[in-house]
């Protein structure tokens, strides 16, 4: 490899960029189709990496556990010279891991942090701790308490606010990360009495939904407006980590007979996926997080050529992600707040979404 990449940097493809995969193939592995985020990120991963003349071998495992395994099995034997994946369960791929060290093949750890495993040579991601400030603050910014970077306002109502929490899938590192950074910001409130969680659900594991599946987050809002909000008082704010879940949120309080207008709850969410976006247009939703996907896989494609030509990859982070074996060099990108007033300026201009899409 590294003698066909020299060859390739005295070649006529060097300047621009192209030309460094040299046909080599890359190995994808992404946890499920079932949302939107993971199919673009697939798909700009592809598409860099083809562009970089690299061939690439993409599977999804639609949230099962042993089918992300096996693909990766496949993907060492069909002879994958890097591997980036977005884990299921950050830490079922320690044997698989192994796999991979044994024949060299260096492993990029996309968007999830792989866990117990000290063959993660990088990792790709967000700020994620970021990204759970973010909620809360968007959150607060929707009941009229703060700006979007979490400062106070003037005049601001007093509250008490009711506010109920979700959190993301326990086995992904990330929910932890988006929990404890949302936290950050409103326990403070919560212990000062301007926000009260009335269902008194407020450790990780009680609001934690696994595998980030939207309708465990309806039935769990559904059970709490029969347990809690029964007595005619109303949720006035929802932290939801991740739009599939706000949407599922929305169902249930639909259901329970809220309607959008003043009673209507700030509900926050993450990934700027089509169909939040149009609920934040019509007020359904408050907010999103974006998390640019082309931007990410820009990142992976950037650390998959460095590794490959024997370089390092640039990293702006060497002391948060621990997985529990190493600590994983980082790459982590910004994300940013989407509310009604920037989805043009964020997403639409950006050609993320077309304005055609939004209002379709
Ligand atoms: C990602 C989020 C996503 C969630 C559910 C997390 O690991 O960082 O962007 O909302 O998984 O797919």
């Amino acid at each position: 490899m590294l003698v066909s990449l020299a060859g390739c940097a005295n070649g006529a493809a060097s300047g621009d960029g192209a030309g460094k995969g040299d046909g080599g193939l890359v190995g994808v592995a992404m946890p499920t189709k079932s949302s939107e985020r993971w199919i673009k990120d697939g798909d700009s991963i592809k598409k860099q990496l083809e562009d970089q003349g690299f061939k690439v071998d993409l599977q999804y495992a639609e949230d099962d556990i042993p089918t992300q395994v096996s693909q990766i099995e496949n993907m060492i034997t069909k002879g994958a010279e890097v591997l980036i994946i977005a884990s299921i369960d950050g830490t079922t791929l320690t044997s698989v891991l192994q796999e991979a060290k044994d024949g060299d093949i260096p492993v990029i750890a996309y968007d999830r942090l792989i866990r117990d495993s000290k063959n993660v040579d990088y990792y790709a991601t967000f700020d994620n701790f970021k990204v759970g400030q973010q909620q809360a603050w968007s959150l607060l910014n929707g009941l009229g308490l703060t700006d979007l970077e979490g400062k106070p306002v003037d005049g601001a109502p007093a509250g008490p606010f009711n506010v109920e929490l979700f959190a993301g899938s326990p086995d992904d590192n990330n929910a932890t990360f988006f929990f404890n950074g949302a936290m950050d910001v409103l326990q403070p409130l919560i212990d000062a009495g301007t926000l009260v969680v009335k269902s008194k659900q407020t450790d990780f594991n009680t609001v934690a939904t696994l595998r980030w599946d939207g309708e465990v987050a309806q039935k769990r809002m559904e059970n709490i407006l029969t347990s809690t909000y029964s007595d005619g008082s109303k949720v006035q704010g929802i932290l939801a980590p991740y739009d599939g879940l706000s949407r599922g949120i929305i169902s249930a309080l639909t259901d329970a007979g809220y309607s959008t207008g003043d009673q209507w709850p700030v509900i926050t969410g993450q990934d700027a996926e089509l169909d939040s976006v149009k609920a934040i247009n019509s007020g359904e939703q408050y907010a999103t997080i974006f998390k640019d996907t082309r931007e990410l896989a820009k990142v992976a494609v950037e650390m998959t050529v460095a590794v490959l030509g024997g370089d390092k990859p640039t990293v702006n982070d060497t002391k948060t992600y621990d997985n529990g074996k190493k600590v994983v060099p980082s790459m982590l990108l910004d994300p940013t707040i989407v509310v009604k007033d920037n989805i043009k300026k964020a997403l639409v201009d950006s050609d993320y979404w077309t304005q055609a899409e939004i209002d379709g």
